[in-house]
């Protein structure tokens, strides 16, 4: 089996800290379903509280979160309109078909980020042709498109067209702390224009399991009966709730440590033969990069079965790096060194 080293396939890797670990073993615990664990009860109190909303809801998963949201939103045959890259799109099993049996509108959006024009364009005549457009879907920071952060500006012109249609809006926050973190906007002016809105708690945060969704008393109570009908009701759930309350306690504010340490990698394989990347998009803790001459699989398996580094390969020539909890700053050294062994090859 081969060793890996250095694991920047993604920030899902990190695994519980001893402290983390402590906290989940004295755990108060109870019930959930009959809202009767103490643990869960709190985290769902902090994120409503963080993301400035009446009420929230601890899931077993981001994609619940967001395959919820849409159920909530949308009735069959709706639309979502998303960027051409959002996870709900591209990495959820074609969810919104299956769950919400709603369509995907794609935008073609730069590194994950549409713009206001675009969505008015895509916004259906109210015809009886047409599905009928729902709800608009941001994510913040964007996955596939680099780690980017949504300007607040930018967020609040796309909100505002959307409302001005009477459709719905959310937020895939799946990574919204590393925003908070790089833009120094807080969770809660960031969340404020969603009707729905969701952090994961297994992403930088390094908790093992949960995602929390927020929204108003009436959408959450709704989203309630959703989370029963898909199976994602629990019952001492307070073990992983506890890993969650610590994360938002104690992993925050080290994100920024993840972004210094992305911003390192980029820097040093932007000066690599046949990389093609532009550190200064480098916002975050995510590294989306090209690769000529080498495809990204040969790259990725040269990386991984001779260095124990591993990326993720995103396309022919595509692949991205992903700085977390679980990687310091002598292992981005260790993987630019086998970067310039597997280039200088
Ligand atoms: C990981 C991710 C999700 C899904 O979250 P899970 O907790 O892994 O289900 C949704 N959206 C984005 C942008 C993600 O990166």
């Amino acid at each position: 089996m081969i060793q890996i080293r250095v694991d920047l396939y993604s920030d899902t890797k990190t695994r519980p800290t001893p402290e983390m670990r402590r906290a989940i073993a004295v755990a108060d615990v109870g019930d959930e379903q009959d809202l009767e664990d103490p643990s869960v009860n709190r985290l769902q109190d902090m994120v409503a509280e963080l993301l400035g909303k009446e009420a929230a809801l601890f899931l077993p998963s981001g994609t619940m979160c967001n395959q919820i949201s849409f159920a909530l939103h949308c009735r069959a045959g709706d639309e979502i309109i998303a960027d051409r890259t959002a996870h709900p799109y591209t990495a959820e099993a074609g969810g919104p078909a299956a769950i919400a049996r709603a369509l995907v509108r794609p935008l073609h959006g730069e590194r994950g980020i549409f713009t206001a024009d675009q969505v008015r364009a895509a916004i259906r005549m109210d015809v009886v042709r047409t599905p009928t457009s729902r709800v608009v879907s941001v994510e913040d920071t964007t996955n596939f498109g680099g780690g980017a952060c949504w300007p607040m500006e930018r967020i609040r012109e796309v909100t505002e067209v959307a409302r001005e249609h009477g459709l719905a809006t959310h937020l895939d926050g799946a990574r919204l702390m590393n925003a908070v973190v790089a833009t120094g906007v807080s969770a809660r002016e960031h969340a404020m224009p969603f009707d729905t809105a969701w952090i994961d708690l297994s992403k930088g945060l390094g908790a093992p399991i949960g995602a929390v969704l927020a929204s108003s008393a009436e959408t959450i109570g709704e989203a309630w009966r959703w989370k029963q009908r898909l199976g994602g009701a629990m019952r001492q759930a307070g073990i992983v709730a506890a890993a969650g309350i610590y994360a938002l306690e104690h992993h925050v504010d080290r994100l920024a440590d993840d972004h210094v340490n992305a911003r390192l990698l980029a820097e040093g394989l932007a000066e690599l033969p046949g990389i093609v990347l532009d550190p200064a998009n480098v916002e975050t803790n995510i590294v989306v990069f090209n690769i000529e001459g080498l495809t990204a699989p040969e790259f990725a398996d040269r990386m991984l079965t001779g260095f124990g580094i591993r990326f993720t390969t995103l396309g022919p020539h595509t692949l991205r790096a992903v700085t977390h909890l679980d990687v310091a700053k002598d292992g981005i050294e260790e993987a630019l060194a086998a970067a310039v062994a597997v280039l200088g090859e």
